[in-house]
């Protein structure tokens, strides 16, 4: 079967679960430090740039030396798990965070991360356990029209594209 074949630049939102083993303190920029916890963290966010999800996942997934985007300094303790992607053109991202924030199971993992632009709490969900996420995942299913998941490893596969510079979604809305 051939996972790898989400189209190379189809734009989207996602969100990337994460799992942690163990604690780890993990300084991210000027929000402090983040002590990680056993469980699954959930980061929420959208590619309508050039590559399209597929690089921006791709780019997610594997390690970088770049530390350009919050996620990127906590990657490095974390395992990814699971992708969850839609294709809607709309940008989901930020409904998608204030999905999260009403699954009752699920708790800020760290306030403003990956929101520092925004008028979410967080863009980065802390769930203890698989069940937790699989009802996050319910959530996010259920403000979504279109909606995929992949298993993570797979998708860190997805071939990177070129083009796919380093920008600030949230400071500088992508054009579709
Ligand atoms: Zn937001």
């Amino acid at each position: 079967m051939n996972t790898t074949s989400i189209p190379g630049c189809r734009s989207g939102t996602y969100v990337l679960v994460f799992h942690a083993r163990g604690e780890h303190s993990v300084p991210i920029g000027r929000l402090g430090s983040l002590t990680t916890q056993p469980g699954y963290y959930l980061y929420v966010g959208s590619a309508f740039g050039p590559g399209g999800l597929a690089a921006r996942i791709a780019r997610h997934l594997t390690p970088s030396a770049r530390r350009h985007w919050h996620i990127d300094h906590l990657k490095t303790v974390l395992t990814p798990a699971e992708t969850v992607y839609s294709h809607d053109p709309g940008h989901l991202e930020h409904e998608w965070a204030q999905a999260l924030s009403r699954v009752p199971e699920l708790s800020i993992a760290l306030p403003h991360f990956g929101a520092s632009d925004c008028r979410c709490a967080s863009h980065l969900w802390f769930a203890a356990t698989r069940t937790e996420v699989e009802r996050a995942k319910h959530t996010l299913a259920s403000v979504s029209k279109h909606f995929e998941t992949r298993n993570a490893a797979t998708m860190a596969r997805v071939p990177m594209e070129t083009g796919d510079a380093p920008r600030d979604y949230q400071s500088h809305p992508d054009s579709r």
